[in-house]
């Protein structure tokens, strides 16, 4: 079985009620830097909601996308990852470490990873200390390479996001040996047009959690406010740069289409109104 750590609310600063034309006209001295940690192959049915009537003319295609994790370094409050994508595990097995009789089914994709591209080596070898990591969601492409990281990082996640597994059938234990990870709650939090609640995690206005449900349930998409460079990393919420071109939702397996495809709008109306934004999808190429 997966070990579960117990669920904490992540405590939030004051939060001010600017809107995103203040936010931008005060980036702060945050960077980022996508790391790739491996690849996956797969159905586009996953990425891209065929039914969606914008997406008639894409064809059903197997395609090999990356997985990634980033890297944030603000001046001030240190250095975070925002997912950790595949653990090193999958260097020896296209199922890396999953356990049970169900994997095959309920991980419908080949997995790979090339020697040293595990993020705990990659942050080794460049002797960059983390203080924490923010998670997407919580799927095994996003969440696995915590395994390998120091068990003392606070672990930020949506609130009621599930974790991905079923029982001893289909499992991943890679919170192993960590007691609590903390969700963000926002619940209380307005939405901050034309997105939907968004919460400024250091009170700075430099790194932001949007909610974006749908591709699963707790999905937070993040927004990286950097004076070189403002960052919207969609996360699953838009897989590739073909939905958000075609306005075309994350596809099979979500937890919610309907709310997917609204999540995916109003990141759509947020990069039309300030174009300036750089957006990095999910699984592809920056
Ligand atoms: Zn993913």
């Amino acid at each position: 079985m997966m070990h579960q750590p117990i669920r904490e609310f992540f405590k939030l600063p004051v939060q001010s009620q600017n809107d995103w034309e203040d936010v931008f006209a005060n980036p702060s001295d945050i960077r980022i830097e996508t790391i790739e940690t491996g690849r996956l192959t797969f159905s586009n049915k996953l990425m891209i909601n065929l039914s969606h009537p914008n997406a008639k003319h894409i064809e059903e295609e197997e395609l090999t996308i990356p997985v990634y994790c980033h890297l944030i370094q603000h001046s001030v409050h240190g250095n975070f990852l925002i997912d950790t994508g595949l653990d090193r595990s999958f260097q020896f097995d296209v199922y890396g470490n999953i356990q049970g009789k169900r994997r095959e089914l309920l991980w419908p994709l080949k997995s790979y990873q090339d020697k040293g591209q595990d993020i705990a080596t990659q942050l080794l070898l460049r002797n960059i200390e983390i203080k924490g990591v923010f998670l997407s969601h919580l799927h095994i492409d996003h969440v696995a390479g915590v395994q390998n990281l120091p068990k003392n990082l606070q672990i930020i996640v949506g609130k009621d996001e599930p974790y991905h597994c079923s029982g001893k059938r289909f499992f991943q234990d890679h919170f192993k040996g960590i007691e609590t990870i903390y969700e963000i709650d926002f619940t209380s939090i307005k939405d901050k047009k034309p997105v939907g609640p968004s919460v400024d995690i250091f009170g700075d206005g430099s790194l932001w959690a949007i909610s974006t449900s749908g591709h699963t349930q707790g999905h937070v998409s993040y927004l990286v406010n950097g004076k070189e460079q403002i960052t919207l990393l969609t996360g699953d919420a838009c897989d590739l740069e073909l939905g958000f071109k075609n306005c075309v939702g994350p596809g099979l397996g979500c937890y919610s289409i309907d709310s997917a495809q609204k999540s995916i709008e109003q990141l759509i109306s947020l990069v039309k109104i300030f174009p300036q934004i750089k957006v990095i999808f999910g699984h592809e190429k920056p």
